[in-house]
């Protein structure tokens, strides 16, 4: 009857990966964050893993998404960005960075700054161009390189205070780096970059013609005075830095996918191409809420930043308590801990190549935690083999919870 479905053979056993799925895709893993948090579900773990707040968003800011769709602001808005966001984030960035930028010529909205750095990297990037990465760096940057393109240069951030070796980062520059991927302040580890840091990279950026591309995403998150500049306001960097940064953390929204990236005008122009056929753009009520979210008075985030502060010292207090390493962060609600006070897990229980990545198997099936193992924030695994990260965004039930559980853990050490 359908005598030619019999003689259309099956795809080969390996066929698949090897010839017809992307060499690009082939390079990268699923996230291990994003991972961790759907272990955590599995297994009804305390969720220490994403960064995401488990506590409601400001009631007002929730209001005007609400009012947004009411007022039928439910099509598609400008590609680039509804006006009233772009509008706001000039406000705003003018407001806390002295710097004013063109809402026409120099901002694009994204569906989240996930987005946002893709769209600047796959604007900039062409064969054969290099970046530079701190690291440990937040994951996502590994996959951008690849699917932009771009060959990572790596320079590692040390412990205690994630300090870099100047002549480390010299080495990395050269007549191929296109750009410097800067995240400050830091995921994971809670860097807050200073003026002469930022000053020392300018100065390879102008010497090797680079732009830096500066993930911003926690500027409000910051603790013991530190202060957040952006490389925007160094003096020589406003026309090779791209901005990212978005909603997500500094008014708990990360569900809501709306990043941005200011830049000049014409790596805007690119960006805004790369975006308008990603995505189209950032859901438009959304975008709204937010121009009203940007307006918040300088309390809110006095606010928020105090907030953060408790639930870092209550969490460094739970982790040393526990036995770990801590690193105290200065900015970003992360901790980075050491392990090595810790035994290594049983590798036929919890196989992996690397402790980290049995440990924190261990957390989360046995001891009910779950955590962000340190070698997903670095390109050689074993780097990060001795650290494991926590985060702190999350209601004091929660934290109180991972206490109890991590009691379990010091129990068993002293055992
Ligand atoms: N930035 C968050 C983290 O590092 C999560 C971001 C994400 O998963 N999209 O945990």
């Amino acid at each position: 009857m359908n005598a030619s479905k019999s003689t259309i053979a099956p795809i080969p056993a390996g066929e698949l990966a090897r010839r017809m799925l992307s060499a690009k895709a082939e390079q990268f893993t699923e996230s291990v964050i994003r991972e961790m948090t759907r272990l955590a579900m599995k297994h009804g773990a305390v969720n220490l893993s994403q960064g995401f707040p488990d506590f409601a968003a400001p009631a007002e800011i929730k209001e005007a998404a609400r009012q947004a769709i009411a007022d039928d602001i439910n099509q598609y808005a400008i590609t680039w960005g509804a006006k009233p966001l772009r509008d706001a984030i000039v406000e705003k960035f003018e407001r806390t960075q002295g710097i004013r930028v063109d809402p026409e010529r120099e901002i694009t909205i994204c569906c989240g700054s996930t987005e946002a750095m893709m769209s600047a990297m796959m604007a900039i990037i062409n064969p054969g161009d290099e970046i530079v990465v701190f690291e440990p760096f937040y994951e996502n940057y590994g996959p951008d390189a690849i699917l932009s393109g771009a060959t990572p240069k790596f320079v590692k951030l040390r412990p205690p205070d994630w300090t870099y070796d100047e002549r480390e980062l010299a080495a990395a520059f050269g007549p191929h780096t296109k750009a410097i991927i800067l995240n400050t302040p830091n995921n994971p580890t809670g860097k807050v970059f200073t003026r002469n840091e930022l000053e020392f990279i300018r100065d390879l950026c102008v010497r090797w013609n680079s732009f830096c591309i500066t993930d911003e995403i926690y500027e409000h998150i910051l603790y013991d005075g530190a202060e957040h500049i952006t490389m925007a306001r160094i003096h020589g960097m406003r026309d090779r830095t791209i901005v990212i940064n978005g909603m997500s953390k500094t008014y708990s929204v990360t569900g809501w996918r709306v990043g941005w990236a200011i830049a000049p005008p014409e790596p805007t122009a690119a960006i805004r191409k790369v975006h308008d056929f990603l995505t189209v753009g950032a859901a438009a009520p959304l975008q709204h809420a937010g121009a009203m979210a940007l307006k918040s008075a300088q309390s809110y985030y006095d606010k928020l930043a105090a907030s953060y502060a408790q639930k870092r010292a209550r969490l460094v207090k739970i982790l040393e308590q526990a036995g770990f390493t801590v690193f105290k962060p200065r900015g970003a609600y992360y901790i980075m801990t050491d392990i090595s006070r810790f035994a290594d897990p049983d590798p036929v229980r919890f196989p992996a190549d690397t402790k980290d990545v049995r440990f924190s198997k261990y957390l989360v099936e046995e001891i009910g935690v779950a955590v962000v193992p340190g070698s997903s924030f670095y390109n050689d695994a074993r780097d990060g083999a001795s650290q494991v990260r926590f985060t702190f965004c999350k209601k004091e039930e929660t934290l109180a919870a991972g206490e109890a559980r991590l009691a379990r853990l010091a129990e068993q050490k002293s055992a």
